[in-house]
């Protein structure tokens, strides 16, 4: 026997699913392939960026107190908005996760009596309570912000006479989201957000387009600011965090958008001027440079997921042929055992606390209990191997990054193997 085929028996992986995986993974080797080239062009980007910039050592001392002058800090913004191509950026351990960095860049760059437009449906979960889908304190809503909603068509297509239907005097800025999130729909490309982008502001040419960009960056070579997006937004415990940034979110895209976000995210008359960077530049740097690389290593996790899962006969969403735009991947898994032993799997794979067994609970910001499997270095990052979903039919799972494509290969074999073992599979 292979050594490696040892190690992973050794690990407890049964022979059967050995042998599967072995097929599936020797059907994507020119499907990885083409990932490795989008990380090696992301890769040059990045470098480029930094080049560019000048980064030197002098920009990874942190600054502490009101952090004025620091120069780390102003390098990685403007890092950041070059590799986006964008004019400005804020990139702040103070944004405490994509959440907060959306709710920043729309509470920012709206006003009493203006309205929000989501193009693409019902936006993530945990916007519902930022908007005031769903009652909550403090959201756009009881600012007087109202909210409109063109759902995409039953194929997946936009739905232009509706989205023209909720255009008004008053719609001042319409949110995108990339990723399909805890959806079904499908993820969008850089180049339907283009076209999407494009139509609105046909129709309403002062419209800011903000991108919830989460999962969604370096899986292609464009991001959405290349095709119109107004702003960028996402979390640094994702994918341009390279698994190295402890905390943290971006928002990236036009002066004036990024200025108001600054202002809302500290104080008017501060800004962007304040805010310590309390010695987290190197790490946020090094992240970004790895970031291309990792994420690719999760895209190749997804597929790898997505083409096991199949062969299994359930449900995978986006299908294993897909093109990827996210780095998530979905599984129908039709019971709660299904999803309970799936996450069980990854985290029985994880480097930290594999020892423990993950439970459904209600998670602040969900309207029903959610099961969630991480054993990560940064807690709740997703970047790093990650499995959950709410417990609702059909009980899917989105399970999501890997720091390396080893890992998330080992992850998904355990959820496999635990699947097995409940006699929930049929081989
Ligand atoms: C993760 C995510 C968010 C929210 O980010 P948090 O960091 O969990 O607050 C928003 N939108 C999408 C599409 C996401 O994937």
């Amino acid at each position: 026997m292979e050594p490696l085929d040892q190690m992973y028996q050794n690990l407890g992986i049964d022979r059967r699913v050995l042998s599967l995986a072995g097929e599936v993974e020797a059907s994507l080797k020119e499907r990885f392939l083409e990932i490795d080239r989008t990380a090696e062009y992301n890769q040059l980007k990045v470098l480029s960026a930094m080049q560019k910039n000048r980064v030197a050592e002098a920009h990874f001392s942190g600054s502490t107190g009101y952090g004025y002058n620091d120069m780390g800090r102003e390098a990685l913004e403007q890092v950041y908005a070059d590799i986006f191509h964008a004019q400005s950026a804020l990139v702040r351990p103070q944004i405490t996760c994509g959440t907060h960095a959306l709710a920043v860049a729309l509470a920012a760059n709206l006003r009493p009596g203006d309205q929000l437009l989501s193009p693409v449906g019902k936006p993530y979960d945990t916007l519902e309570e930022v908007i005031g889908i769903r009652e909550s304190k403090g959201s756009l809503k009881e600012y007087g912000i109202t909210y409109a909603q063109a759902d995409l068509k039953e194929d997946g297509s936009f739905d232009y006479e509706a989205i023209e239907r909720c255009i008004n005097e008053k719609t001042k800025l319409a949110t995108i989201q990339r990723s399909k999130g805890y959806a079904s729909r499908p993820t969008l490309s850089v180049a339907r957000i283009g076209e999407l982008i494009a139509f609105l502001k046909s129709k309403k040419p002062d419209i800011i387009c903000m991108v919830d960009n989460c999962y969604g960056e370096f899986t292609e070579e464009l991001e959405p600011t290349d095709v119109g997006a107004d702003m960028c937004v996402g979390s640094l415990i994702k994918n341009p965090g390279g698994g190295l940034a402890p905390c943290g979110g971006y928002i990236v895209g036009r002066e004036d958008c990024i200025e108001q976000a600054a202002y809302r995210l500290s104080s008017p008359g501060l800004g962007k001027e304040v805010g310590a960077s309390l010695g987290l530049n190197q790490t946020l740097f090094q992240g970004l440079f790895l970031a291309p690389t990792v994420t690719a290593g999760a895209i190749k996790g997804a597929v790898f997921a997505a083409a096991l899962y199949e062969k299994l006969g359930f449900p995978v969403y986006p299908p294993a042929a897909a093109k990827r735009y996210d780095i998530i991947q979905a599984v129908d898994l039709g019971s709660p055992e299904a999803l309970k032993a799936f996450c069980a799997g990854i985290q029985a794979a994880a480097p930290v606390d594999s020892f423990v067994t993950p439970e459904p609970w209600a998670m602040p910001g969900y309207d029903s209990d959610v099961i969630m499997a991480a054993g990560a270095f940064i807690q709740g990052s997703s970047i790093e191997l990650s499995a959950d979903g709410p417990l609702r039919p059909p009980y899917t799972v989105f399970f999501q990054g890997g720091l390396t494509w080893y890992h998330a290969k080992t992850g998904i074999l355990f959820s496999v193997q635990k699947l097995l073992e409940k006699n929930l599979l049929s081989f």
